[in-house]
């Protein structure tokens, strides 16, 4: 989708420290990081947020909650544990309307979501 920042990222036309690929999707270093390990997951498709998905788009969450877990091992935080985050909407703060998963680990991480 043209003027998306993470489709852009996407197709390599943004500076980026890739983590993970594959046909579907792809992890990326969080360019502000909230704590040691902080990537986000994203389909390589455009897709806006968790309220844009259809039947047809829930092996791709399924996708990305797997790529998280091979991440978080090839990063060294799946036995101390992380977060999974999707913000969606105005009062979550999600900033970038193309959904993206954060990965959050190594350190301690506040005990409230919000
Ligand atoms: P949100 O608040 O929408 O859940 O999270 C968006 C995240 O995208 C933020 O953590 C922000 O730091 C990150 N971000 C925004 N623009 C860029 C960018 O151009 N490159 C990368 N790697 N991360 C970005
Ligand atoms: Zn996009």
């Amino acid at each position: 989708m043209q003027d998306c920042i993470f489709c852009k990222v996407v197709a390599g036309e943004l500076p980026t420290k890739t983590l993970y690929e594959d046909d579907d999707v792809m992890a990326f270093a969080d360019i502000s990081p909230q704590a040691p390990v902080h990537a986000l997951v994203v389909p390589k498709n455009h897709l806006g947020t968790v309220e844009d998905l259809g039947p047809d788009d829930l092996a791709v969450v399924a996708h990305m909650i797997h790529a998280a877990q091979r991440l978080a091992r090839k990063l060294g935080v799946s036995a101390s544990g992380y977060r999974l985050v999707i913000n969606t909407g105005a009062d979550a703060t999600q900033t970038v309307p193309h959904l993206h998963m954060h990965l959050l680990g190594g350190r301690p991480l506040e005990p409230k979501l919000g």
